[in-house]
């Protein structure tokens, strides 16, 4: 198959674009870089099924021949990334969404969405199943991603309903492992980061609130299987939460990371972001019916593989 992946030289996007490879489909991959890194695709350069462009999927785009999928993962995904560039999150999840839907329509290709939990807002129902609506603050400094999430699920749905797309939507929970940039702000690359410096460890509030930390692989995986699903149930592609279930404080990562790299400096609590969600964990029910999927890699054997990964870009600069 020859799948389109939007967002392929990010974080998730490049291990998706390795993974197909390694199947033996054809990548086409589009990022304009803002967030994501050429380097990231250092392993599929001489690749001959491999094709890279630098791209902004936000303005009209299309793909000569025969395409069998689209992966639309290109967003920022991190608060801090979104944040310093919401207009481009905005376009992405919108204009973006609609130029991947259109390029799936006329190639008659699946369609996946990369969306998030960040579709509950900070959630009054715990754990977060893909019933619930969420709770967003369409104003707030997270709406650019937020919102933009979930109008691409919009959208992408009255795609299926009306123009028969196959789609798929993912809501991608919490995910750390090799190629996070030291410097995205997400909580585990900050503390690692931090710690091999021997700086002081950044909590925000008190640390009490939870987060559910998925290994990358797993979640490539899970991925995987969605986008390999021969057809979904129903007039209405149900969303599938992906992530891990183990849920902990950010105090208790960061006590974690510490226990790993005892050179790190001490507690340094800063003032909770707003909107910040107090607990995120998925319900993965439905991931384990529909895809036969649940990831295998804890914090124990994740975080490890994620400090040996920035232990040797650190010696690498
Ligand atoms: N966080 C923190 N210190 C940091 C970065 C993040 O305490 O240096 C907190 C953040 O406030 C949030 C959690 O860690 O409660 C996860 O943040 P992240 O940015 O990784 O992802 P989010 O789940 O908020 O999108």
């Amino acid at each position: 198959m020859r799948v389109v992946v939007t967002g392929g030289a990010g974080f998730l996007g490049s291990h998706f674009c390795e993974r197909l490879i390694a199947q033996g489909h054809e990548v086409v991959c589009f990022d304009n870089l803002l967030t994501g890194r050429e380097e990231n695709l250092a392993s599929l350069r001489r690749e001959p099924r491999f094709s890279f462009e630098r791209r902004d999927v936000s303005d009209p785009w299309s793909v000569a021949g025969p395409v069998g999928a689209v992966a639309h993962l290109a967003s920022p995904a991190s608060p801090a990334d979104y944040s310093a560039y919401p207009i481009e999150t905005l376009r992405a999840g919108s204009a973006g969404t609609y130029h991947a839907l259109e390029l799936a329509q006329a190639k008659r290709a699946r369609f996946l969405l990369a969306s998030t939990s960040e579709v509950y807002g900070d959630p009054e129902e715990h754990p977060q199943r893909e019933e619930y609506w969420g709770r967003v603050n369409p104003i707030g400094l997270r709406a650019c991603y937020d919102e933009a999430k979930r109008f691409a699920e919009a959208l992408a749905s009255t795609y299926r309903r009306l123009r028969a797309v196959s789609v798929r939507i993912a809501r991608i929970f919490n995910t750390y492992g090799p190629r996070m940039r030291g410097n995205d702000g997400r909580v585990i690359p900050t503390l690692v980061d931090q710690a091999l410096n021997g700086q002081g460890l950044t909590l925000y509030g008190d640390g009490s609130q939870t987060r559910s930390f998925c290994y990358v692989s797993d979640l490539i995986a899970g991925l995987d299987r969605l986008l390999a699903l021969a057809e979904l149930e129903g007039a209405l592609a149900p969303p599938v939460n992906l992530g891990n279930p183990e849920e902990i404080t950010i105090l208790e990562l960061a006590e974690r990371v510490r226990a790993l790299l005892p050179a790190a400096g001490p507690l340094t609590f800063l003032p909770l972001p707003a909107d910040d969600p107090k607990r995120r964990r998925p319900d993965i029910s439905r991931a384990r019916a529909l895809l036969g999927w649940a990831p295998s890699v804890g914090l124990d054997e994740g975080l490890p593989a994620t400090v040996a990964y920035f232990r040797g870009a650190a010696a690498a600069a």
